[in-house]
């Protein structure tokens, strides 16, 4: 006999993935659509569409419709989830078996967004389909036990928006979110290096350099990275050599905004959770806690112990894929 197929879906702003109990991660792509302007039609979508960012001909462009923590494009949101449940159905075979499935929306999102996003994965062949809170799944994926009365701290900082939760009893206790997150980081570095050298560089190149030579707001050892950008005075390529510290400078301003939504949802915790966070500590989560220094940078700041969650770009996807046997527990005691 079959078992349930189950599967989840962390509909992320920079990333999307599909997590299966079976098999684990089985889809981790970018949240890219490339859309023809003229006929409206999909191109593709997903690692194929990013690397058309930036590069493609007029008539083509590439987008993501999540960008900012809400959904800016619906029906390119729908179709990009097509195409996901499509390539998840080929390496999870629901053409014998229809899934169930979990997805984790952007929490920017209205009740008719939510209800549009259920639908779409329906149609695209789930057997029955459930909503969860982010920072909930992203508290499961990290191996913190939700669904007890002590209270967990996650903070998510993802590609368009940073999420600051206090979870007990597997609900939200007080929430933050901010749009400003790890697109917000490299976009100071794109106004940086125009402002300083009057060069252009490209979304993608700004990741890279986030990647390789930021840090948080902590001291370290001087790196160099060299990049090629437009000049903006020659219109010609041109290569420049970018220390560690000016990048960290350039990205000061929106770090600072991350740990004051962190101390404000701090600030907002009812006092007879304060304990188990002195006790417990904050999770790092999302792919903006790979950011270098970031854990030593936080705790500093807060006074009370921080840990970047083990496997930070996937704890949201594998919170997801498991938060079924919780749901329906909550079920079967509501019945
Ligand atoms: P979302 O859930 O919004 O899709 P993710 O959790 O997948 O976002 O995180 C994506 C963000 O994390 C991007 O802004 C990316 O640049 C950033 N990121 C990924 N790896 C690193 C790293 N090593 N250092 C700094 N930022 C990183
Ligand atoms: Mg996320």
């Amino acid at each position: 006999m079959f078992s349930n197929l189950e599967i989840g879906i962390d509909l992320g702003t920079a990333n999307i993935l599909v997590y299966s109990k079976q098999k684990g991660i089985v889809l981790n792509e970018p949240s890219v659509v490339a859309i023809d302007t003229e006929t409206k039609q999909v191109l593709a979508v997903g690692t194929e569409a990013k690397q058309m960012i930036g590069k493609t001909p007029g008539k083509i462009v590439a987008i993501r419709p999540l960008k900012d923590g809400v959904i800016a494009d619906y029906d390119v949101t729908t179709e990009m989830l097509k195409a996901i449940m499509k390539k998840a159905s080929k390496l999870l075979g629901f053409a014998i078996r229809k899934p169930s499935v979990v997805v984790c929306t952007p929490s920017g999102s209205t009740s008719v967004e939510r209800r549009a996003i259920s639908d779409s994965v329906k149609n695209a062949g789930a057997k029955e389909v459930h909503l969860i809170e982010e920072p909930v799944a992203a508290a499961i994926g990290s191996g913190l036990p939700v669904d007890e009365p002590t209270a967990n701290v996650i903070v998510d900082i993802g590609g368009g928006t940073t999420e600051v939760a206090i979870i007990s009893f597997g609900g939200v206790v007080t929430a933050n979110s901010i749009r400003i997150a790890g697109d917000r980081l490299d976009d100071d570095i794109i106004q940086h290096i125009r402002k300083t050298y009057n060069v252009l560089i490209g979304e993608r190149t700004a990741e890279q350099i986030k990647m390789e030579i930021g840090y948080a707001l902590i001291e370290h050892e001087q790196q160099t990275m060299e990049i090629r950008g437009r000049d903006l005075v020659t219109g010609l390529p041109k290569t420049i050599t970018l220390h560690s510290y000016e990048i960290r400078d350039c990205m000061k301003e929106s770090l600072l905004h991350i740990l004051e939504a962190i101390r404000a949802t701090l600030e907002d915790c009812p006092p007879e959770l304060s304990g188990d966070i002195v006790d417990r500590g904050v999770i790092l989560t999302g792919g903006g806690a790979l950011l270098k220094g970031m854990e030593e940078w936080i705790s500093e700041e807060i006074f009370v112990p921080v840990h970047v969650s083990s496997n930070p770009l996937e704890s949201v996807a594998i919170g997801t894929g498991k938060a079924l046997q919780y749901i329906h527990k909550l079920q079967k005691a509501a019945k």
